[in-house]
């Protein structure tokens, strides 16, 4: 007995960082759009735990851990110990998502496997209690398990979807080597010591989203980590200047980067950038749509 569950890359429309607070965390307020490029997890009854990682092209292996630092054996041991049965399964992982590239690969991973042990040992979960599950594993679990496009508060784990009334066209250019997290946000700290404790409001963005029209969200898109992002990677400024020269409406770093996304106008739109920017010498250029949905079994 074997699911198999896909769970999509995250990008921040907008990301908008407050002053850490005390425990060290950044308020956010937050809209993410889940788009079109995926991980498919399956998992199959077994009497152990083990995890195989299966990765795209693009990807070096060398940065999936492969043992329990995983966080597909992280998930699957919390539901289990939630649920009081031993964790058992075998898992196997194929990655399309960038790793360390701000489009929450890790994240969606989780939340696959949130899915697919809840459905082969059976539990019936309630959606609050897997919800609540996923934020302690981290802040964007919970949106990898929602999807579409929502808001997200507090860590960017309390999560409502939002009105979106378009079909947008992405294309997504990942960089060789991934940026960490926690030292984009230290940067933030050192380049916006006079950052407020209230982080940019997503009211605009939401406005744009709301209005279907791809020149409105572009001029929407907003992130706070983009500056801390472009100032360790000088590279990732020029990336958005050329992506926006071959015809894409807007670059924008994908949340701490240093994957870079562009709105296009259109399907066509979207081929031509990718085109021009394979052709000024990105080895990587993918192209996605989003809205799509958040964790689910495939059949
Ligand atoms: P976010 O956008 O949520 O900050 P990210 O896209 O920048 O995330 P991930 O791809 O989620 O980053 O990976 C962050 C780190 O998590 C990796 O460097 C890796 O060491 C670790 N990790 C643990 N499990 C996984 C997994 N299943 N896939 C990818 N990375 C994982």
């Amino acid at each position: 007995m074997s699911i198999t569950v896909r769970a999509a890359a995250k990008i921040n429309l907008h990301l908008g960082v407050g002053r850490a607070r005390e425990d060290g965390f950044h308020p956010l307020d937050t809209v993410y759009q889940a788009i079109g490029i995926h991980d498919d997890l399956t998992l199959t009854a077994a009497e152990g735990l083990s995890l195989d990682t299966l990765v795209a092209d693009h990807i070096d292996p060398a940065g999936v851990p492969s043992g329990a630092d995983n966080i597909v054996l992280r998930a699957a041991r919390l539901l289990a110990q939630h649920a009081g049965r031993p964790a058992a399964g075998a898992f196997e992982v194929r990655k399309d998502i960038p790793v360390a590239g701000g489009m929450a690969g890790g994240s969606a991973d989780a939340a696959a496997a949130l899915v697919a042990c809840d459905r082969l040992w059976d539990l019936e979960t309630p959606d609050d209690v897997l919800l609540a599950l996923a934020a302690e594993l981290g802040s964007d679990i919970p949106f990898s398990l929602v999807g579409g496009t929502a808001r997200g508060v507090g860590r960017g784990e309390v999560v409502t979807p939002v009105d979106d009334r378009g079909s947008w066209w992405w294309v997504a250019v990942p960089s060789p080597e991934g940026l960490s997290t926690p030292m984009v946000y230290r940067h933030f700290d050192t380049l916006r010591p006079d950052a407020t404790e209230v982080p940019a409001s997503a009211e605009p963005l939401l406005a744009a989203l709301a209005t279907g029209e791809p020149l409105q969200l572009a001029r929407a898109l907003h992130n706070d980590l983009q500056e801390p992002a472009i100032d360790l990677r000088p590279e990732l400024g020029d990336l958005i200047v050329r992506g926006e020269s071959e015809g894409a409406l807007r670059g924008l770093v994908s949340g701490s980067g240093p994957t870079v996304v562009f709105l296009c106008d259109s399907a066509d739109g979207a081929r031509a950038t990718a085109v021009g920017l394979a052709g000024a010498g990105h080895d990587v250029v993918l192209t996605a749509t989003g809205p799509v949905a958040g964790a689910h079994v495939l059949a």
